[in-house]
């Protein structure tokens, strides 16, 4: 049995975590469960599990630092999950990851840390789990390219303009129901391009050797193309908990009564190249690859901030991209050597999108 901690228990990813958990009573036993807000329907959950609510601003790192488990699944919203991570990976616990901030903007020093403890990611993320179960057997070594599919989101074909699109068309995902941060940045493709960095330090691979492309009916999950020309794909209908049970159960698996792909039905899936002209986020992510030291850091603060504010009715649709460009520009160069030169980015990032930046 596999003891867990749930960090953003009451959200998307953390309540299917618990669904996983329900059908599987006998393989799992969570001991704690962390929300940031929603003390209600926290504690709600662990009397039902019989587990240990924390709530709060720093409800997480107790959540880890007064447990004893196995795993600990980061499902929490953005920057907040780096200190979480840290904390569950000094205590050895495997870090089944949804929070795709820590990788974006901490990833060589979660990483590394990860390496020195001995301690495993366990992708949560659909396509990061695609790639995960397509190298298991040990297919590291004989990687050529790692193929990241995207579903497009709500604007793949329309409008041609996206400056006056609305929160409640953004928040509108065809394919997946999750938090608003990520719906929006699936809307905008910073999802994909912050998967492109999570993938970067999951599997150890050059940005330069990640591809994205465009597949609206999110069956393919990811690829991966070997050194022989052998391509392996993962591929079920879209239900985020395949993904999560695969980080809870691996390197088993456990019996579902999911419902099972019919690729007669579907009749035909398609792929096409991503609109970077559209989209520009796509572009912003691998110009922050490219400054190096802390850029990566301050990109996800920025999109944090510019998300926020325009979900708040503060700023347009199209002002997030511009507004993590304009930080992208302003920011010092920086080393990313510690998780404080990480902080410190990110909160340059809302200080000058607060103060200083002409929307
Ligand atoms: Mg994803």
């Amino acid at each position: 049995m596999k003891r867990l901690v749930i960090l953003g228990a009451t959200g998307s990813i953390g309540l299917n975590a618990l669904d996983v958990v329900r059908t599987h009573p006998d393989d799992f036993k969570v001991v704690a469960l962390a929300a940031l807000r929603s003390r209600e329907a926290c504690e709600a959950l662990a009397a039902e599990f019989g587990a240990k609510a924390y709530v709060g601003e720093d409800a997480a790192v107790r959540a880890v630092e007064e447990s004893d488990a196995d795993i600990c699944l980061v499902s929490t919203v953005g920057v907040s999950g780096i200190r979480p991570t840290l904390a569950a990976i000094a205590k050895g616990m495997d870090i089944a990851l949804a929070t795709k901030e820590v990788m974006v903007m901490a990833g060589e020093l979660v990483t590394g840390e990860a390496r020195r403890r001995g301690v495993r990611f366990l992708p949560v993320d659909s396509e990061h789990s695609a790639i995960f179960q397509c190298l298991a057997g040990g297919g590291e070594r004989f990687v050529d390219r790692l193929i990241l599919t995207a579903s497009g989101g709500p604007f793949l074909d329309s409008p041609a303009d996206l400056s006056s699109v609305t929160v409640a068309e953004a928040l509108n995902h065809p394919r997946w129901k999750m938090g608003p941060k990520v719906t929006i940045d699936s809307s905008t493709m910073m999802n994909k391009g912050f998967e492109v960095l999570e993938a970067r330090w999951l599997f150890d691979i050059p940005a330069e050797r990640i591809d994205v492309v465009v597949h609206p009916e999110s069956i393919v999950h990811s690829l991966v193309t070997f050194n022989d020309g052998a391509t392996l794909a993962q591929l079920s209908p879209p239900d985020m908990r395949v993904a999560i049970q695969y980080a809870l159960t691996w390197p088993g698996r456990l019996a579902s009564e999911r419902e099972r792909l019919d690729l007669a039905a579907l009749g035909a899936l398609t792929f096409r190249e991503p609109d970077c002209a559209r989209f520009p986020c796509l572009r912003l992510v691998k110009d922050a690859l490219r400054m190096g030291g802390c850029a990566t850091a301050t990109l996800a603060a920025a999109d944090e901030w510019a998300v926020q504010a325009f979900l708040d009715g503060r700023i347009g649709y199209a002002d997030i991209a511009r507004a993590v460009e304009s930080c992208l520009e302003k920011a010092p160069k920086t080393e990313c050597d510690s998780i404080e030169a990480v902080f410190a980015a990110s909160d340059w990032a809302f200080r000058y999108l607060e103060t200083e930046w002409k929307h």
